[in-house]
């Protein structure tokens, strides 16, 4: 493999990896993907999400490196904002925590290209994630390639090779404050 084409990806889970792995290898590059979510909450559900991104980077070739949980850190982060909806503040923070670990991850493996998974889904604006991303590599060599792997029907495959491979799906985000509560009947 030329290390030149190489991209550290942050990931947040299988299912979101599952077409920016084929987008990213059709353009050459041969991603190394970081797991890095301490704002799963609980951490079964960090240990539940992890288990299927690394099963689906076995069967393609693809490495994986793990971080290990710490959910206090996440709040620490997000204080004062738990309270916000989805698609706030409160979301921008948390991208940049994961993508600012994500740049001090590639300077330590020498790679100078980061991007996320986080982009693919419906539900997360691409241009906040894409701010905190440019936010996050400043002052560094690293460059954050702005990747909208939502866009050409991006969300609408990565559910389909989802499905096809048979994995879990979460039903909400990643933190508690994203849990939505149970409809009562
Ligand atoms: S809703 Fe999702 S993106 Fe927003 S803070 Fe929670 S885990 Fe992070």
């Amino acid at each position: 493999m030329n290390s030149k084409n190489k991209i550290l990806i942050h990931a947040c889970c299988g299912v979101c990896f599952s077409y920016p792995l084929i987008a990213l290898r059709e353009l050459g590059f041969e991603p190394v993907v970081y797991f890095f979510n301490s704002n799963i909450y609980p951490e079964s559900e960090f240990e539940r999400r992890y288990l299927e991104l690394e099963k689906y980077c076995a069967k393609n070739n693809v490495e994986l490196i793990k971080e290990s949980y710490s959910h206090d850190d996440f709040l620490s982060r997000v204080r004062g904002y738990e309270n916000l909806p989805e698609k706030s503040d409160r979301c921008k923070k948390c991208f940049y925590y994961r993508l600012k670990a994500t740049v001090n991850k590639a300077l330590e493996l020498k790679i100078d290209k980061i991007t996320t998974t986080l982009s693919v889904s419906p539900h997360k604006v691409s241009k906040d994630i894409f701010e905190m991303g440019r936010l996050a590599v400043l002052g560094t060599n690293i460059e954050f390639m702005e990747f909208d792997f939502k866009k050409h029907d991006g969300f609408k495959k990565t559910s389909k090779i989802a499905y096809d491979f048979g994995m879990y799906r979460q039903k909400y985000c990643g933190c508690e404050f994203s849990i939505k509560p149970a409809k009562s009947s």
